[in-house]
């Protein structure tokens, strides 16, 4: 057997972009550098596929021992097909060098049964062209299929007890969908064979599909002609305004003209850029100011969402809070105090959570937090869990003001915000000394997956070093609101 060509994941690259394809089969060195971020992301340990074979018990692995060898992964599927297994997990097929690798393959009354299971809880337009290339090769290698299924979570299971594997997942039929694209499967195998044998680079524009279905990772070598302030760095702009304004040779922001189809946020943000100035409407500023008086609390959470619910009552990806950072200032010129709670990674962190945070905020005071829809809706849902804590959470929840509101309103706008509002673009606007930059964990995603992590960590060492960085991060967090909010107090000094 020759050795493949295409696998699932190269054959979905080809189709969002042949240039894509042929830059990652010939000039891998050119992709960029995978950020911290993505790396924690893809070293996310993922159990749903192994807890998914639990469905189907007694199977065979065909993964071979050494996991990259493809062929022996086919062939072992072979094996196993001949022998009789009826349930093989990772079964492997090949035809015409394009690789497949099926997560579940079953045989039942004689027919047999294809699932690739999917962590996500709905069925995306990239999941059915993935399970259509799996039917294509499967059935191509000569096993025809019964029925393809996608297993994906269900968001309505709660946890009651031990896992119920029934509840926890579920089992679509995309058999329709899989046999309606067939002949797109062959056109676009077709397609990107002749890429890979083609030994010129397609010439391939940006557009918008470098964003869809992914962001490609060949954008730094595409986009290096792209200028520094280009019409791209608005953010909260729909791709297709921001290629119509670079098609019609407005690259950078600067050029786009005051008469423009562009929302009022993106025309303040080409007004700043273009005066090089902030605009600050110091009234609104004023009014907010008069909401946020002290004692004032600086709030933020951090918290994680399995996908398999761990504790009980809770759904799969439920934002469940582990981490907390308050800064406390009770007059403009008292010191600051910091008060913060990090969970043991072992046990349900939220009663313990609840716990602490009610105590450290039992002391009077506005508390302030950074887009509050998280911190809100994870007390609500501590609310529910514990009704007992009811009347302390509604007393939080009421003194709870939002220090975006400024920046969202546009009160206060510094061209660096870059027509965002998060707390990533304000900071550095703000406040440029304080950045996240150096700290290992940098951002809520990368805390969400370090702290999932160290539920697995053996080495005592590198959990308590992971503790060290999440408490670093959160409470550069709630350091940012205090000295953004300190800007925001010296706008009105001189009303
Ligand atoms: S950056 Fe855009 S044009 Fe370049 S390879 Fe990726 S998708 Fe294709």
């Amino acid at each position: 057997m020759e050795k493949h060509i295409l696998s699932k994941s190269t054959f979905l690259r080809g189709l969002q972009c042949s240039k894509s394809l042929y830059l990652y089969k010939y000039f891998i060195q050119k992709r960029d550098v995978v950020s911290p971020e993505q790396k924690a992301i893809f070293n996310r340990g993922n159990n749903v596929g192994v807890l998914a074979q639990k469905l189907f018990p007694g199977g065979v692995d065909a993964t071979p021992e050494k996991r990259s060898n493809n062929i022996a992964a086919v062939e072992n599927t072979r094996k196993l097909i001949e022998s009789g297994v009826e349930v093989i997990y990772e079964a492997a097929f090949q035809f015409n060098q394009v690789l497949a690798i099926l997560d579940i393959l079953v045989k039942k009354d004689n027919e047999w049964y294809a699932y690739e299971v999917k962590s996500s809880t709905k069925i995306s337009p990239v999941y059915l062209l993935d399970a259509s290339l799996q039917y294509w090769v499967i059935t191509n290698s000569g096993i025809q299929l019964k029925d393809i299924s996608l297993i994906i979570i269900n968001n309505q299971y709660v946890r009651n007890g031990d896992v119920d594997l029934k509840g926890l997942f579920s089992i679509k039929s995309v058999l329709k969908e899989a046999l309606a694209n067939q002949n797109l499967v062959q056109e676009n195998v077709d397609r990107s064979m002749s890429v890979v044998n083609t030994p010129s680079e397609p010439d391939v524009k940006i557009g918008e599909h470098c964003f869809s279905p992914y962001s490609c990772d060949f954008m730094g070598n595409c986009w290096k002609s792209v200028p520094s302030n280009s019409v791209f760095e608005i953010t909260g702009v729909k791709k297709t305004e921001l290629f119509a304004l670079y098609n019609k040779g407005y690259k950078t922001v600067d050029q786009i003209p005051a008469e423009n189809e562009l929302d009022k946020n993106a025309n303040i943000h080409i007004q700043a850029i273009k005066s090089k100035k902030e605009i600050i409407d110091k009234a609104a500023v004023a009014t907010f100011l008069k909401k946020a008086t002290y004692p004032l609390f600086f709030m933020d959470f951090e918290t994680f969402m399995p996908a398999v619910p761990l504790y009980e009552k809770t759904k799969p990806y439920q934002h469940i809070p582990f981490q907390y950072s308050l800064h406390y200032k009770k007059d403009k010129n008292s010191n600051l105090e910091h008060f913060e709670f990090l969970a043991d990674e072992h046990s349900d962190p939220r009663k313990a959570f609840l716990e602490r945070l009610l105590k450290d905020t039992e002391l009077e005071g506005i508390i302030l937090v950074y887009d509050i829809l998280m911190e809100r809706n994870v007390l609500n849902g501590l609310k529910k869990d514990f009704p007992e804590f009811a009347s302390e959470i509604d007393n939080r929840l009421s003194r709870m003001v939002d220090l975006v509101q400024p920046f969202q309103e546009r009160a206060y706008y510094h061209p660096d915000m870059k027509n965002s509002f998060s707390i990533k673009n304000v900071l550095p606007a703000l406040v440029p000394e304080l950045s996240y930059s150096n700290l290992k964990i940098g951002s809520g995603s990368v805390a969400m997956i370090a702290f999932e992590n160290l539920r697995k960590e053996s080495d005592m060492f590198r959990a308590l070093e992971t503790r060290e960085q999440l408490l670093e991060y959160c409470k550069l967090d709630t350091f940012a609101m205090v000295k953004i909010f300190e800007v925001l107090e010296g706008v009105v000094v001189n009303i």
